[in-house]
């Protein structure tokens, strides 16, 4: 089964693979670091841009997930967060 197949009509959660969700090709897993539609609205001292990398820390039927710059913590339902993922930017799995 392809599992990164769109599916016409479904509301984006898909399935869970363990820890691993599927959604519109977009796979995270616990850990990971994601990039989301709209940045966090703190500054990275370093490059003066706006953060945009979040840990993933909690995945259940919400997620949360925090910001690697300041530490904010959001938490959102996951059908929000299958809406605002853009893509993944560290898998947690590939840390070795
Ligand atoms: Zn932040």
């Amino acid at each position: 089964m392809p599992l990164t197949r769109k599916i016409k009509g479904c509301t984006g959660y898909v399935g869970t693979v363990s820890q691993a969700s599927i959604f519109g090709g977009i796979m995270y897993e616990l850990n990971d670091v994601v990039e989301m539609k709209k940045p966090h609205a703190c500054v990275v001292k370093q490059t003066g841009k706006k953060a945009n990398a979040w840990e993933v820390i909690r995945l259940g039927a919400d997620i949360k997930i925090r910001c690697t710059n300041c530490g904010h913590i959001v938490m959102m339902s996951r059908q929000d967060f299958n809406k605002k993922i853009k893509k993944v930017l560290k898998k947690a799995s590939e840390n070795n």
